[in-house]
């Protein structure tokens, strides 16, 4: 029987400066468990502007394990993830950033666990956020904590993209092709059996992160409308409510303009109604405006890339 085989599937967006260092500790890991299962290494160049496209093709002249598909443009990482997922021969495929914040050493650990069959995915959780920006620790902590809560998907806290599934969760992750996509939420969702090991944050030797503060909240709104309507619910909670007070204020005015008369009064509740209703009506409009645009893109049904070029095993054949 021929050895089965374990897809690294690693999106890049300009990583020039520490894909050397990757590749040279990811194929010293692929040494390490060549007894158990060969290889492939899938690099997805998300439209680099550096040298990475250049390094990868370096490594795959001389390296016949090492294939990548290059996007037109920068089509983010989870575009990245799912041309990988989807172009990954391996009855296992791992997940990992290029930057060794997601340590190569774990795979091995990660492999064992698969292949005893008792788990279908091995996930990798940080325990700590040393070397982040707290601000950007406290915000994300929230984010999970606040998509926990409303889409019933959870997550655990700490959670990252670095994960290893067997085929039949790969597939399972594949089929569901929304454009939008929260791949921490999709992992979730597929269910399967996970496995979550620990670990402490690493910093990135070199280079930096491709995530600016608004970034995060754009991903993490994102990550709330691809996973709950719960928002939407929201304006008839609060339309509910607001109906009981006015209903309320009505009684009481007409009861007190019965008993004490109507003297001239009440601007100041006046424009603190109108203002906060407003202000609510908008709140609402906007969340709606959330799900028709996402609603609208998906409708669209638009590819998730653009490959410029590509080699892939398939390509051979
Ligand atoms: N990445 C990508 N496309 C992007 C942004 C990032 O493929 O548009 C890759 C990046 O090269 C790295 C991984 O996604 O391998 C994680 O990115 P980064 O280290 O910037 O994120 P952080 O670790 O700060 O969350
Ligand atoms: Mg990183």
């Amino acid at each position: 029987m021929a050895q089965e085989v374990l897809s690294i599937v690693v999106p890049c967006y300009n990583e020039e400066v520490v894909l050397a260092a990757f590749y040279d500790a990811i194929t010293k890991i692929a040494e390490q468990i060549s007894d158990k299962v060969t290889c492939e290494f899938l690099f997805i160049d998300d439209g680099s502007k550096d040298g990475t496209l250049s390094l990868i093709k370096e490594y795959a002249a001389k390296d016949e394990r090492v294939h990548y598909i290059a996007f037109s443009r920068n089509f983010g990482k989870e575009a990245g993830i799912y041309a990988g997922l989807q172009n990954a021969i391996g009855d296992y495929v791992v997940v990992m950033d290029a930057d060794l914040q997601h340590p190569p050493e774990y795979i091995p650990e990660m492999l064992q666990n698969i292949q005893s069959g008792e788990y279908d995915s091995v996930a990798m959780r940080r325990l700590d956020r040393k070397g982040e920006k707290r601000i950007k620790a406290w915000f994300s902590k929230q984010f999970y904590k606040l998509n926990q809560k409303i889409s019933g998907v959870d997550i655990p806290e700490g959670a990252t993209d670095y994960r290893m599934m067997r085929r039949t969760m790969v597939d399972a992750v594949l089929s569901l092709n929304e454009v939008n996509r929260f791949t921490k939420g999709i992992f979730t969702w597929v269910g399967f059996r996970t496995l979550w090991i620990p670990y402490h944050n690493v910093e990135r030797p070199a280079g930096e992160s491709k995530w600016s503060f608004w970034g995060l909240v754009k991903y993490s709104l994102n990550g709330i409308v691809a996973f709950s309507t719960v928002p939407l619910a929201i304006a008839s909670v609060l339309g509910a409510i607001c109906c009981v007070i006015s209903l309320l204020m009505v009684l009481f005015y007409v009861l007190k303009t019965l008993i004490i008369g109507d003297p001239v009064a009440g601007f100041p509740t006046l424009i603190t109604v109108i203002l906060f209703l407003g202000g609510v009506q908008l709140l609402m409009i906007g969340i709606l405006g959330q799900y028709l645009s996402k609603t609208y893109m998906e409708v669209k049904h638009r590819p998730m890339y653009i490959a410029r070029e590509q080699k892939l095993e398939n390509d051979k054949k």
